[in-house]
């Protein structure tokens, strides 16, 4: 008896032993230093884990109204989930389809030449038991990773792969049931999307449609999240607008250390956002593959560690656009772009490369904006004269440096402050001492998400960014947080 139970303690020890090292093992790989080794290391990362885009099938079957499963689709898509469909929206798909649709999927040669998608992870969403039907076919010959079931026959599914069941949520629904009605043929996309904006505001909280979305979204990993369509893009979500100032190996306001900003543009690639220019936006042209969604990165102020040179003549790594190429060269899909907003006499504070460097910059589809010339407040200026001397200054300073196919011509606010209603309109024209200038975009820091270029309410005179860090209590984490909950929604 007594060796029986020593030999469980020592086996109960053995374990015991066991988990301290796994956990310490564990410890270590979420350890910041070993972070900070992904920091150029791309081969540390499989990519299947960087790009997470995976196919949901919609299979809307009998027992669920049209007007829900056209609302759902479109929260799917909101959602950023790609919803899949062989046939078009006005119809449900059938056993037969599903199998259709899983074989495609399952093809080597289809999953070859839609490197954007991660088959691996293939959803079904239904609200049809006549699913189970096909639960020994897709048990064995399928790859899907799981069922999303809203209805209440979950007993008859009978499935190996895990099941998501939605039939609370559907409780809770019928209780705050809201109707919506769409004569879909007779809309264009954009009023649609307007249209089920309102709505949305209107039953936000207790809409079942929008429980069932959150639900399923914990029932998937948060890195899998992309949107992908089929025809039906969304082009009214909003944008993030990342602004960052000094980027330094230094914890402190206002600066972002450079292993920082690289995780930050792992953690906004892993979810599926590639970053565009300025440019691009205001002229509307959201130029990233199917599937992504649209951010835009900005550093303000012009400091020599957004954009230094080595002795040698080479890119620091460390300084803001080092990261970025070195970004750029680690992920085939993300391209370069950024926005520097530039004060003082010279860009980047050296005079012998600042040509050369706004080369570069323009050259790799990056730009330098106006910050101007001394960073004071426009709230407190008290004239039209000091309001246009600060913009035109640093107009003329970054023009002495630019080609001219590289005007850019987009005013960053300092500390995002306008100046007072009356001499609001010399931001976008102006001119001081025989330079005028002339902006196209007005560039504002009101920690929020920025409009599409497409929404009927854009306005390119007053754009809002997100500060990012310290002191600006954000994270890329908080401000993906604030995409997911508000990027189709104002
Ligand atoms: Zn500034």
């Amino acid at each position: 008896m007594l060796k029986k139970i020593n030999i469980k303690i020592l086996l109960l020890l053995f374990f015991c032993f066991l988990i301290l090292i796994s956990k310490s093992e564990a410890k270590s790989s979420i350890d910041i230093s070993n972070r900070y080794c992904i920091y150029y290391e791309k081969k540390d990362i499989p990519e299947e884990e960087i790009v997470g885009k995976f196919p949901i099938i919609i299979y809307a079957g009998d027992g669920f109204k049209k007007e829900d499963s056209d609302f759902l689709k479109k929260q799917i898509i909101y959602k950023n989930y790609a919803y899949v469909s062989l046939k078009n929206s006005e119809e449900d798909l059938n056993n037969d389809d599903i199998k259709e649709l899983i074989g495609l999927f399952s093809n080597k040669d289809f999953q070859n030449a839609h490197p954007e998608f991660n088959f691996h992870r293939t959803y079904i969403l239904t609200s049809s038991s006549k699913i189970g039907e096909l639960s020994g076919e897709i048990d064995s010959n399928f790859d899907i990773s799981g069922i999303i079931y809203i209805g209440k026959n979950e007993d008859k599914l009978n499935f190996e792969k895990p099941i998501l069941s939605l039939s609370s949520t559907s409780n809770f629904a019928r209780k705050n049931v809201v109707s919506i009605n769409f004569d879909l043929e007779n809309f264009d996309k954009i009023e649609l999307y307007s249209e089920l904006r309102k709505l949305y505001r209107r039953f936000s909280l207790n809409n079942y449609l929008k429980a069932a979305s959150d639900t399923i979204s914990n029932f998937i990993r948060s890195s899998d999240m992309i949107y992908w369509d089929r025809g039906e893009e969304n082009h009214l979500g909003n944008i993030p607008i990342l602004m960052y100032h000094n980027i330094y190996e230094k914890d402190d306001r206002y600066i972002v250390r450079p292993e920082k900003l690289y995780m930050d543009l792992l953690d906004f690639y892993k979810r599926g956002f590639l970053p565009i220019s300025m440019e691009d936006y205001i002229n509307k042209k959201i130029n990233i593959p199917k599937g992504f969604s649209p951010y835009i990165i900005t550093f303000d102020d012009g400091e020599k560690n957004n954009f230094d040179l080595k002795k040698d003549g080479s890119i620091d790594k460390k300084c803001g656009v080092g990261v970025i190429l070195q970004f750029a060269k680690d992920f085939d899909l993300f391209k370069p772009r950024a926005s520097f907003y530039v004060i003082r006499d010279v860009p980047f504070y050296d005079k012998n490369s600042a040509e050369e460097k706004i080369d570069i910059l323009y050259e790799n589809g990056m730009e330098v904006g106006n910050h101007t010339f001394n960073h004071l407040h426009f709230g407190e200026m008290d004239n039209a004269e000091d309001v246009q001397k600060a913009i035109a200054s640093e107009d003329k300073v970054i023009k002495s440096f630019s080609k001219e196919e590289y005007f850019t011509d987009v005013l960053a606010l300092p500390y995002g402050d306008p100046p007072k209603k009356e001499f609001l309109h010399l931001l976008e024209e102006g001119s001081y001492d025989g330079h005028s200038y002339k902006n196209r975009a007005i560039v504002y820091v009101k920690q929020k998400l920025a409009l599409s270029p497409f929404d009927p309410e854009f306005d390119p005179m007053e754009i809002q960014r997100l500060g990012i860090g310290s002191p600006y209590n954000t994270t890329a984490e908080s401000i993906l947080e604030m995409v997911w909950d508000n990027k189709f929604i104002k």
